[in-house]
């Protein structure tokens, strides 16, 4: 068997898979993250905290290379993001989603093999046989032909889950996940993003729901323009963290 990239090169496993430094982005001149830096941790499920307009949208998006920074230096398992775009793994906040789009759940997770199927080839039998394993994963085999503008919001977002696992990425970035889905969707992404973890990965996801932070999350990034605090969730996700995060006066 061929030795993987990890294990020919020692250092490889205490490289975060994401690190942030001195990272600043503007929109029209305004900056809406400053001096940002962050390493993330190795594994783990990681929520990114913080009011409306904190620019956790944007950090998630000047990692992925969508938005360019305006300083300071990003690097993906130590990679530049030019080189790294394979690692990683992205669902965008639902709201920002064309939904009209016309693709049935079984495209829209195909859609995530095409980086290893090379784009505009036909889907062939073997990558929709792939594609439904990952929408079986997330409870949604028998709506595999159905049109995505004609799903809840919660199936939608199970299908842009799955479309996720389809990309193999080594480190996943999701927006809001959890945004307006029931029970079911929530406990279903539950799962996937702990399986994920206990594979190694590390699973990030803005989250909106304070108090689902300490049963859901192992590690968290306070975020209000700049870095609040960024540590497993024990340790950082305190009352005067989040009120600092929050612009509210501490308590006692
Ligand atoms: P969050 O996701 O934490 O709510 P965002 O990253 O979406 O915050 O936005 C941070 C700030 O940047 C906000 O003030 C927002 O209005 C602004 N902003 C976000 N995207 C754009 C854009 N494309 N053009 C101009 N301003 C933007
Ligand atoms: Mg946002």
């Amino acid at each position: 068997m061929r030795p993987d990239k990890e294990q020919l090169s020692s250092g490889a496993m205490t490289i975060p898979p994401l690190s942030v430094k001195g990272l600043t982005v503007a929109y029209d001149g305004r900056p809406a993250i400053e001096n940002v830096n962050w390493d993330a941790p190795l594994t783990g499920l990681l929520a990114i905290v913080g009011p409306n307009g904190a620019g956790k949208s944007t950090l998630l998006k000047a990692i992925l290379g969508l938005v360019p920074a305006a300083e300071g230096e990003i690097r993906i398992h130590g990679k530049p993001i030019e080189d790294a775009r394979g690692d990683l793994a992205y669902v965008p906040q639902r709201s920002s989603v064309d939904w009209d789009f016309p693709a049935t759940a079984l495209d829209v997770v195909a859609m995530g093999l095409y980086r290893r199927i090379g784009w505009m080839k036909p889907v062939s039998r073997a990558n929709r046989e792939q594609a439904r394993v990952h929408l079986d994963r997330v409870g949604l085999s028998e709506f595999a032909n159905r049109q995505i503008g004609a799903l809840s919001g919660g199936q939608q977002q199970r299908v842009f889950v799955a479309r996720a696992l389809a990309q193999k990425a080594k480190t996943y970035l999701l927006d809001e996940p959890f945004a307006g889905v029931d029970a079911t969707t929530e406990k279903v992404m539950i799962e996937v993003f702990r399986s994920l973890r206990d594979a190694g990965s590390l699973v990030v996801c803005v989250h909106h729901d304070l108090s689902s932070v300490p049963e859901i999350f192992d590690h968290v990034l306070l975020l209000n323009r700049r870095v609040i605090a960024s540590a497993p969730v024990k340790t950082a996700f305190t009352p005067a963290n989040v009120a600092r995060t929050y612009g509210l006066p501490v308590a006692g």
